[in-house]
């Protein structure tokens, strides 16, 4: 068998087995590299990207208003294929212009490790070291390759 793969799609971001499960209200993504995905319906239809929920063109979407989300907006009825990089899924409430890429599924999959290997980009954020007690042993490293890089 030979498929056109987009060369820019890697193992991580081809599904190659996917599974929506209507009356558990659940989605299932397995990848070509063996992760497992499992989102929820309610965790999918907040990350709706479609225009209307996200907003376009600086307006804030439908979702940045942070709405109360009835059981209709997050029934999962149907869950389209969009080629080989996306699924549509509709919802409950008749919502269906969300195409969420695999790549974006991939990259926001809410598993525990992949939480893990999301969260030192949260902790870079410097936040929360109100504190003055004590030094911060990390700040010594931080500017060592940036000299390096001008000799
Ligand atoms: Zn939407
Ligand atoms: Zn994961």
């Amino acid at each position: 068998m030979s498929w056109n793969y987009n060369p820019l799609v890697t193992d991580a971001s081809t599904a190659s087995r996917i599974h929506a499960d209507r009356a558990a209200g659940t989605l299932q993504i397995g990848w070509a590299d063996g992760h497992e995905t499992t989102y929820d319906a309610v965790t999918l239809r907040w990350l709706c990207p479609c225009a209307f929920c996200r907003g376009e063109a600086g307006m804030p979407g439908w979702l940045d208003s942070r709405p109360t989300l009835s059981p209709d907006q997050t029934r999962l009825v149907d869950v389209q294929l969009v080629g080989q990089y996306a699924i549509a899924p509709t919802w409950g409430d008749g919502h269906h212009t969300g195409y969420y890429t695999f790549a974006l599924l991939r990259d926001r999959c809410p598993c525990e490790a992949c939480a893990a290997r999301r969260a030192p980009d949260a902790d870079r954020a410097p936040i929360r070291r109100a504190t003055h007690a004590g030094h911060a042993h990390g700040t010594d490293t931080v500017t060592t390759t940036a000299k390096e890089s001008h000799r």
